[in-house]
């Protein structure tokens, strides 16, 4: 494990100049396979023996830096990754879960995630429950005798609710089920789940950590603290019929389900990530500290002076006093609340639609976390699938405008904005 400090880990963590040709940059390793030494080789890969490439859709030297520099970032034991953040949560459930299975989850996701759990899992007979997340003992309520995974936002996305980890935690240890955040909106740089009791962290490396709208991606990162010899999950403990009789949990231990995630999930389902995005990651991930400082910065700077502004009902920001997710925000995220700031003009849903469509600087986007400044209306566009009652437990009311700040200068931006709300 690193003793180096996150900046630092963020750019040299899982780059060993010695091996890769003393390349300051980590190499793009274009290559679909690797040539074994020979056939016993061979069979010592797949057989773990001996752990090297074998394929890229297991793994790759190239994806491999950008494992070990996100394990590094988040404090785990491991970590892999997915050809997009919808790879990595679909694969990362369908790796711990099977038909009668159930999930405990906030009702504040991201619309994809919210759909999975809600319509795709069901048909394959993986149920959930959604509970309001505000008080973390609605999670130990909702536990059933199958139950076998907890899953939040660490910050919810469009909601922006600030979760207490630690209090949801101690309901997922009680119910002895690995509790999985997805940390995505908050980064690895201005809150670790892991720290406050998270055994699974995943991220859409899409957003902030790319950071710069190029490329899909998606991570999974494990802490390695979950007892998967519980009696809970017995596809860890007996011979697996997937992998040659292996039984993870007596030959892995704590690196379980990160192997399995390898070994079953990209080896089945295929969501692997391309070597060419893996590096375009890299470099936003190099400089994720100080981009997503000025997010923070400049997204809590608009807010308050969109709390100032007579066409402005209401502003939700986390680092605002008005919020009711303040005190949560300074025990978790106390170095930054991220880019993502919503509001609600005073003229409800058709002006917040005419907002979206007149801004210049804020681009109309179904993304978040550019470096570019991004703006949507959730419940035309992102949102429009979910009827009124799911619009309004995932935080989307009808004159919500969804504002991704990025690091341009705060004046044009407010420029940008006052000029919109002049065509009211
Ligand atoms: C975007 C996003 C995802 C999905 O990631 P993709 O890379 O778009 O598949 C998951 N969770 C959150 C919080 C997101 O913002």
């Amino acid at each position: 494990m690193s003793t180096l400090k996150l900046a630092t880990n963020a750019l040299h963590a899982g780059h060993d100049v010695t091996t890769n040709g003393g390349t300051t940059a980590v190499p793009i390793y274009q290559t679909t396979s690797y040539v074994f030494k020979n056939s016993e080789h061979a069979a010592n890969l797949f057989s773990l023996k001996e752990l090297g490439f074998i394929y890229t859709r297991l793994n790759n030297p190239t994806n491999q830096i950008l494992q070990d520099r996100l394990t590094a970032v988040e404090g785990g034991i491991g970590a892999v990754v997915f050809a997009s953040g919808t790879g990595a949560i679909a694969t990362g459930l369908l790796t711990l879960l099977k038909a009668g299975d159930h999930i405990v989850a906030s009702s504040s996701l991201y619309g994809g995630t919210y759909n999975l759990l809600s319509v795709t899992l069901p048909r394959l007979g993986i149920t959930t429950t959604f509970v309001d997340a505000s008080n973390p003992d609605n999670f130990g309520a909702a536990v059933q005798e199958n139950t076998r995974a907890f899953f939040v936002e660490s910050l919810g996305n469009p909601k922006l609710d600030v979760l207490d980890l630690e209090a949801i935690a101690g309901h997922s240890k009680k119910a002895e089920v690995p509790f999985i955040v997805d940390n995505t909106v908050a980064t690895p740089v201005l809150l670790n789940p892991i720290k406050h009791g998270a055994d699974i962290v995943i991220h859409s490396l899409t957003k902030y950590i790319g950071g710069q709208g190029t490329s899909l991606g998606g991570a999974i990162i494990d802490a390695g603290t979950f007892n998967w010899a519980n009696g809970k999950f017995p596809e860890f403990t007996e011979p697996s019929a997937g992998y040659h009789g292996l039984k993870y949990y007596e030959t892995l231990g704590a690196a379980s389900y990160v192997f399995k995630l390898i070994l079953e999930g990209l080896r089945d389902y295929g969501a692997a990530l391309s070597p060419t995005n893996a590096f375009n990651i890299l470099q936003g991930l190099e400089t994720l500290p100080v981009r997503i400082k000025q997010h923070s910065e400049n997204a809590l700077a608009l807010a308050k002076w969109l709390e100032q502004q007579d066409e402005v009902a209401w502003v939700n920001y986390p680092g605002l006093e008005s919020n009711k997710y303040k005190s949560l925000a300074d025990k978790y995220l106390p170095k930054g609340q991220s880019g993502i700031v919503t509001f609600g003009p005073k003229k409800g849903f058709e002006a917040a639609k005419a907002i979206a469509d007149t801004t210049k600087i804020f681009s109309l986007v179904a993304n978040i976390g550019d470096t570019k400044s991004l703006i949507i209306h959730p419940a035309s566009t992102t949102h429009q699938q979910l009827n009124t009652e799911e619009q309004a437990s995932a935080g989307v009311t009808q004159d919500l405008i969804r504002l991704s700040v990025g690091i341009e200068d705060l004046e044009d931006l407010k420029a940008d904005l006052t000029a919109a709300f002049s065509v009211l």
